[in-house]
């Protein structure tokens, strides 16, 4: 099972604050309002386990959750704060940077695009950063029940051209809606298939 297995384990503000990597892990980004929180929700049936409010300050922290004693779950803070003080900012990407290039135990980078803008600059920043990590990263769409199938198939487009530019991404994309529960089996399925 998935749902209800997954317990907070802790936010890490430094390297040295990260839990022993001794089980396969993956890690979730998007930008701020992607609907990660949701869709982390949705994926542990736990309305409330992630905060669905982020502001910059509070929380440049990375989340540790554990999936079934055998994965933890990765919730990194939101990106693209256009109003974040400069020194949180350069905090948080250097400590994003560490955790993405040294963390042996992660598999797997989920970027979190939000199905009604596709693509933006701050999401090519972070294919990048994986990218020079070699961290293999997959897109999911966020948000799908708010397009229509013609409008999806035109963004769909927008980003598997962007991702084949990215050595790093992974070809497949999720899509999801966390209000629908759309693509969130597909998701689980995934993660739990990663060893
Ligand atoms: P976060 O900042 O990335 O954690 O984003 P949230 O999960 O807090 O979601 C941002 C906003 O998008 C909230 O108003 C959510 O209700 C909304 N939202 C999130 N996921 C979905 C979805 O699948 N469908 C729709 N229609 N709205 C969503």
């Amino acid at each position: 099972a998935f749902a209800g297995d997954v317990q907070f384990l802790k936010g890490v503000v430094a390297m040295d604050g990260l839990p022993p990597d001794d089980r396969p892990e993956v890690c979730f980004a998007g930008r701020s309002n992607v609907g990660k929180s949701s869709l982390i929700n949705a994926l542990t049936g736990r309305k409330g386990l992630a905060r669905a409010s982020n502001t910059p300050g509070r929380t440049q922290e990375i989340n540790f959750f554990t999936l079934n004693e055998s994965h933890y779950l990765v919730d990194l803070p939101g990106y693209g704060f256009a109003n974040a003080p400069v020194a949180i900012v350069e905090k948080w990407q250097r400590l994003l940077k560490q955790y993405l290039s040294g963390r042996v135990s992660l598999r797997r980078a989920f970027v979190l695009i939000d199905a009604r803008h596709g693509v933006k600059a701050v999401d090519e920043e972070i294919m990048e950063l994986l990218d020079k990590s070699a961290v293999t990263f997959q897109a999911v769409l966020t948000k799908t029940d708010k397009l229509k199938a013609k409008d999806l198939d035109k963004i769909l487009a927008q980003v598997r051209e962007k991702l084949s530019k990215h050595p790093a991404a992974y070809p497949e994309i999720v899509l999801t809606s966390s209000e629908k529960g759309d693509g969130i089996p597909t998701l689980r399925a995934i993660i739990t298939g990663l060893s």
